[in-house]
């Protein structure tokens, strides 16, 4: 091997030669490992490189163009040495350029004559860069700097960047309403601020449209809600048992409607809802609409027409482990306690990553309440 950064990636058994020089890639979460390159020689000795996953030939790269069409005992450690020393063309790495890319369309569609390559970290001028904007048509290996094709492209990218930037400076509505659909990160930070109080003002309006049909259905079900006497409750369970077999037809075993209509026929029944045993399922739907929003969670509830458990039954599941700083033995037995088998995970599954977002705690803020 030329160098420490390759490895041989052949598979037994060995039809072909894979050789891959390795490199790294930046992402939000840390660093990883990538392929810069691939050698791979064939059994008939012929050879083709993949860098960055595009193919690259002596007709497309000047740098290789020396190169001879198979390998012998004589060229490789040459040909390799070479591969070694070349560099990945940079292209434009520009954080404008790569900016552009992530929001334009035709970079998504592939219309336009350039690709955002993210593959693996480049290097521009000692400065390491993680994505960038590169010509389809790019030769991907060079001695130093930029490939000719990529050089000659900067005047039509920079024209893109201008006409890119205008159009989001003259509509900045499209980028700031609350329906846009524009990634906030790409957004200078006066027009995340406009996004910002948008979509403040939209969560506003909804509470204030939600709370209004509460009142509407509360006064609806003051003025116009029939108290179910004794005898019409016993129909009703009547009915509801008679219809159960044919609800049982319709619906399978195990589907959510069945599971619903069980649990409330249940309900009826037992007349208090105290003993009701909720199916686990049920909880985690019922926990589902409380966490997106209680007060619809609640509306539902006291509208009274199916029965819900009450808060205080789901907050003995959403409290059922007191939270604390630090590692939590009862997560970790809860965890135990699933029975993962561990030997019939897939290798990506048995990584775990801790995430952590930025936080700021200020003394006296906030306070435990089980210590106080
Ligand atoms: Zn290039």
């Amino acid at each position: 091997m030329p160098s420490r950064s390759w490895t041989d990636q052949s598979k037994s058994p060995v039809s072909e030669l894979k050789l891959c020089k390795v490199g790294e890639r930046t992402r939000s979460c840390g660093i990883d490992g990538a392929v810069i390159l691939t050698f791979t020689i064939k059994s008939d000795c012929c050879w083709t490189l993949n860098v960055h996953g595009k193919c690259v030939t002596p007709s497309n790269c000047s740098a290789i163009k020396h190169f001879s069409q198979s390998v012998t005992v004589d060229n490789v450690n040459e040909m390799l040495c070479c591969l070694d020393k070349l560099k990945v063309c940079p292209a434009h790495p520009e954080e404008r350029f790569v900016r552009m890319a992530k929001d334009k369309k035709g970079f998504r569609d592939g219309k336009v004559s350039a690709v955002l390559d993210d593959s693996a970290d480049v290097n521009l001028n000692g400065e390491k860069h993680c994505c960038t904007v590169r010509t389809k048509s790019c030769e991907m290996l060079v001695p130093s700097g930029k490939c000719s094709r990529c050089v000659s492209y900067r005047a039509s990218l920079r024209t893109m960047y201008s006409h890119w930037e205008k159009s989001v400076l003259s509509s900045p509505t499209k980028h700031t309403t609350s329906s846009s659909r524009t990634n906030v990160r790409y957004l200078s930070t006066p027009l995340g601020r406009k996004r910002y109080h948008s979509l403040r003002a939209r969560i506003t309006s909804t509470e204030r449209k939600l709370e209004r049909l509460v009142h509407k259905i509360e006064a609806s079900n003051k003025s116009k809600g029939v108290v179910v006497d004794d005898d019409l409750h016993q129909d009703l369970s009547t009915i509801v048992e008679e219809q159960t077999p044919s609800i049982h037809k319709l619906y399978p075993e195990g589907s959510y409607k069945r599971l619903f209509w069980e649990q409330q026929r249940e309900l009826v029944l037992k007349q208090n809802s105290k003993q009701m045993r909720w199916h686990p399922t049920f909880i985690k739907w019922c926990l589902n609409i409380k966490l997106h929003s209680s007060a619809a969670y609640e509306a539902i509830r006291d509208s009274g027409f199916i029965s819900l458990p009450s808060n205080r039954t789901l907050r003995d599941y959403t409290h059922h482990i007191k939270s604390s700083t630090g590692f939590l033995p009862e997560v970790t037995e809860q965890l135990i306690n699933r029975e993962i088998k561990v030997d019939s995970l897939k290798l990506y599954e048995k990584h775990v990553s801790l995430c952590w977002d930025e936080m700021r705690i200020k003394e006296n803020l906030v306070y435990d309440k089980h210590g106080v």
